[in-house]
């Protein structure tokens, strides 16, 4: 007889990108990724595939007001929040940017692959932003490679950074500032993430 697992003992920590004064980068029309990040974040959070599993969420910051004196110390903090929580996953949102409307669009992925499960995660994730179809998939890059990015390369908790789209992107700002966009993206990390942890759990 198979098992009705129904309580899971998994803690991720939502990160919301950028915050207060540094507002990340900004769409033609002046709309700051910092906002765009939250409310993704909270969307992912307090979706309905995390809500009704017991699966344990902690958020970096649930509004604009932060009071930290430098960036470093301020993304220091968020990873002392992943470290305090002992969190299982570090999942952290934000847009990315070019020049306005230079043609580049698209979702990617940034994690260091540390160990499978987090490669695997990020695949699950992945592939669930693909079947949205809302922009393209730019694919899954190794900070090891691409460059590093402190909140990734300087974790304890295995972690992953999505860059939703280009801010600068017509098509991408549109969708990613539009309440449909954002709760898709949101249920589609959401509905990865869950099914992650449904996998994980039926094999051990
Ligand atoms: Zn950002």
């Amino acid at each position: 007889m198979k098992e009705e697992v129904s309580v899971y003992e998994d803690t991720v920590v939502l990160d919301a990108g950028d915050g207060a004064m540094y507002a990340g980068s900004r769409s033609e029309n002046q709309v700051y990724e910092k906002h765009m990040n939250l409310s993704i974040t909270k969307m992912i959070g307090g979706g309905d595939y995390l809500t009704k599993r017991e699966i344990h969420v902690v958020y970096t910051r649930e509004d604009d007001n932060i009071t930290f004196t430098s960036q470093v110390k301020d993304l220091k903090r968020r990873i002392k929040v992943a470290e305090r929580a002992d969190a299982d996953y570090f999942i952290s949102i934000h847009m990315n940017s070019s020049k306005y409307n230079d043609g580049a669009s698209g979702f990617e992925i940034y994690t260091d692959n540390r160990n499978k499960d987090i490669a695997a995660l990020v695949k699950k994730i992945e592939s669930s932003l693909t079947s949205l179809n809302y922009t393209k998939n730019r694919g899954i890059k190794n900070t090891r490679e691409s460059g590093q990015l402190y909140v990734i390369d300087n974790n304890p908790v295995p972690s992953m950074l999505i860059d939703a789209g280009f801010i600068s992107d017509p098509n991408d700002f549109t969708y990613l500032n539009s309440r449909k966009g954002q709760k898709e993206v949101s249920e589609a990390i959401g509905f990865g993430l869950l099914q992650h942890l449904e996998d994980k759990n039926n094999k051990s």
